[in-house]
């Protein structure tokens, strides 16, 4: 894809997924027998990546992956999806893991982030001509968060944070230069130093508004749906869920935040663009995996009424 425009371009993280399927998460000190297990590609970033190219988006990652057997896999992957990895970097090491502890239909995960870590200001610079080709980038909180900065610095198109994992509060200024910013509802009242998550409807736009960015926000809220809150002061909007029979959440937010860019890159109003998410965030929980549950444009059902 060397020299063409780009929809997408996904600055993030890249895993090896040991998905266990369990009937409880195990207290401190306990040893439990799993039902069953998976490996697969995930991570915040490749699961967002291969999101929007199964809705047609042309997608390039800029990530890292280790030199390890999860790395060929992880890869190969990727392209399969028909994301373009040519600006991946083979680190010497293990690419990032994060062990799945899926309690239907919520998951347990903790990451270790490997080769991960190597996504730094300076890769991002080295990749400044890719970036520059793309008319949104999309950023996690897998990788570290110092690159946030030159992706800001060098993308002249729409620039998307989803806050995730929860890091505490990001610098002001950072977060000033997204255009829109798409926290979970934990994630939000972390990002706000907030001692508990906001609750209610309420609480949530409250929380958005005392970060006070300027940024667009889209706070998700799991099967509540997600609440719309424009940078520019304008009233939040809540956009309820999908009422569906979800089995398995693993891949939600990141599918919604492809959702959404998909949608703006089609020049739709924000609340269209989550609207648009919701649905397609709806068929993801109703199929098992994260990368596997993802779906395709003519899989979306018709918007209701
Ligand atoms: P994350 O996975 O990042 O924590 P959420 O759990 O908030 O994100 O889910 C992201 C979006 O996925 C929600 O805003 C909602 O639109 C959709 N979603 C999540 N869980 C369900 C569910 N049980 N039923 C229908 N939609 C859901």
């Amino acid at each position: 894809m060397s020299g063409q425009a780009l929809d997408v371009v996904v600055v993030g993280s890249i895993n090896v997924d040991l998905r266990l399927d369990v009937a409880a998460i195990p207290r401190s000190g306990e040893t439990i027998l799993a039902r069953g297990m998976q490996r697969a590609a995930g991570g915040k970033g490749a699961n967002q990546a291969a999101a929007a190219a199964r809705l047609g988006r042309r997608v390039a990652m800029v990530g890292a992956v280790g030199d390890d057997d999860a790395a060929a896999l992880v890869l190969r992957r990727l392209a399969a999806e028909g994301v373009d990895t040519a600006t991946v970097a083979r680190e010497p090491g293990s690419t990032g893991t994060a062990i799945v502890l899926w309690e239907r239909p919520e998951s347990t995960i903790v990451v270790h982030a490997g080769a991960n870590a190597a996504v730094t200001a300076e890769m991002v610079r080295e990749r400044a001509e890719t970036l520059r080709r793309a008319r949104a980038v999309l950023c996690q909180l897998e990788t570290p968060v110092e690159a946030l900065g030159a992706v800001v610095a060098t993308a002249p198109g729409l620039t998307i944070l989803n806050p995730a994992p929860a890091q505490g509060p990001l610098p002001h200024d950072l977060l000033a230069r997204f255009d829109l910013i798409v926290p979970n509802r934990f994630e939000l009242g972390n990002l706000a130093g907030a001692p508990d998550e906001p609750r209610t409807l309420a609480e949530v736009e409250a929380a958005a508004r005392s970060i006070g960015s300027g940024a667009d926000w889209v706070v998700t809220l799991g099967d509540d749906g997600s609440l719309v809150v424009p940078g520019d002061g304008g009233d939040a909007v809540h956009v309820p869920a999908l009422p569906v029979d979800a089995v398995d959440t693993t891949g939600a937010g990141d599918s919604f935040c492809a959702g959404l860019v998909d949608a703006l890159l089609d020049g739709a109003p924000l609340l269209e663009a989550a609207r648009w998410a919701t649905r397609v965030a709806a068929v993801t929980t109703t199929r098992h995996g994260a990368m596997d549950s993802l779906p395709r444009r003519d899989e979306i059902p018709e918007a209701a009424g």
